[in-house]
């Protein structure tokens, strides 16, 4: 049996060597959108020495380690809390669930725990949201307040540039570094999103999140978008029904913008023009370090939304902080996407957030809402204040 100590140095060993092969899945991932990936004999360094620390725990509790690279494979595309035995229960005490890979792809968990540590390894791979962190400062800065929503508007609406820069240089209105920073936000279109149809290059983009897909062609091709919550909300991702004529001057937002900015902030411009039109005065981003949506409605009542997409229910609960108090509001909610409502979402977040909230009260002032209960909530407040 575990004595406690034990298991949790067994756990960190684990933690480790998960994060170890996430790292090298990215690595290897970013080699082959750029073409540069080494031949399959020599396999990635942080993959190798992840699975070597991953069988010396398998053995220590009897399990039998994955003996090739199809059984590895076939680990990879397993949830991890159904990972034989201990390991299985570790994974699942550690809130990691989701499986490390989906059909060859890395999967937004595997980004997490990669992007997590890109700052303590010594990693080739860039933080790649960083030109968005570097408009957040330097508007801050410079008490740019319009521009940073300008900014932050302008990449949710444009994951995709058709004209490539020509679409962000013909706006004169741009604070110079601003506009700079936006462009080293794109990428140009990887050779993977390329399809030749009909004789020419062609390309498709997410129904969901407006990314050009990029394309594995076996025997049925497949599209991969950012993230694999697109091919999971996308029921014929595979299919486009609208194919673009591929331009050299096209550019699209690059993985990190994609994944942190512009896909779930499309829930929350859609949530503004859906209350809108419900005929309530909404500002994004009221201040540039303060919440995301400032919604009044007609009597005068002031809600204070800020929008938040994670994968990992516990650590949204752990990292969600108290309302700022300006601009002014009467109530504050944090409101999570409907694709997030399963139970063990539920569940999970609950247990972290109520304890939190009885230890701070300015939190347990915030509700916490999906979209959908927030929409029927909003309805609520408005036929009570018509009476
Ligand atoms: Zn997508």
């Amino acid at each position: 049996m575990n004595n406690g100590l034990q298991s949790e140095s067994q756990k960190f060993s684990l933690k480790q060597a998960v994060i170890r092969i996430a790292v090298g899945l990215i690595e290897q991932q970013e080699q082959i959108i750029t073409k540069t990936a080494p031949p399959i004999t020599s396999p990635n360094k942080h993959i190798k020495l992840g699975i070597e620390q991953l069988s010396v725990l398998c053995i220590r509790h009897k399990i039998m380690p994955p003996r090739h690279h199809q059984e590895v494979v076939d680990w990879f595309h397993r949830r991890l809390e159904d990972w034989p035995g201990v390991l299985g229960q570790f994974m699942q005490e550690m809130d990691f669930t989701e499986p490390l890979m989906f059909f060859g792809r890395p999967t937004d968990l595997t980004y997490e725990l990669a992007e997590r540590v890109n700052q303590g390894y010594e990693l080739e791979i860039e933080i790649k949201d960083l030109p968005f962190k570097d408009i957040l400062e330097l508007c801050t800065r410079k008490q740019l307040d319009r521009q940073y929503v300008k900014a932050r508007l302008f990449l949710v609406e444009h994951p995709y540039l058709e004209w490539g820069t020509r679409e962000i240089n013909r706006d004169l209105d741009w604070d110079l570094e601003v506009r700079e920073l936006i462009g080293a936000s794109y990428e140009p279109i990887p050779v993977a999103c390329r399809v030749m149809r009909d004789g020419y290059e062609q390309i498709a983009l997410c129904p969901r999140c407006g990314w050009p897909l990029a394309w594995q062609n076996n025997a049925r091709p497949r599209a991969f978008c950012y993230s694999d919550l697109c091919s999971r909300l996308v029921e014929r991702i595979n299919y486009p029904e609208q194919w673009i004529a591929y331009r050299p001057e096209s550019l699209r937002t690059n993985r990190g913008i994609q994944a942190s900015v512009v896909a779930p902030e499309q829930l929350l411009v859609q949530l503004r023009n859906t209350l809108e039109a419900k005929g309530l005065t909404c500002k994004l981003w009221p201040n540039v370090d303060s919440y995301d949506l400032y919604v009044k409605f007609p009597s005068g009542i002031v809600w204070a939304i800020d929008f938040k997409d994670y994968s990992s229910p516990r650590r949204i609960a752990l990292e969600l902080k108290p309302f700022k108090e300006s601009p002014y509001w009467d109530k504050a909610f944090y409101i999570f996407p409907d694709h997030r409502n399963t139970p063990r979402y539920n569940k999970v977040f609950y247990s972290v957030w109520q304890e939190r909230c009885q230890e701070n009260s300015n939190l347990s002032r915030i509700e916490v809402l999906f979209i959908k209960k927030f929409l029927a909530k909003i309805e609520q407040e408005l036929k009570s204040s018509n009476i």
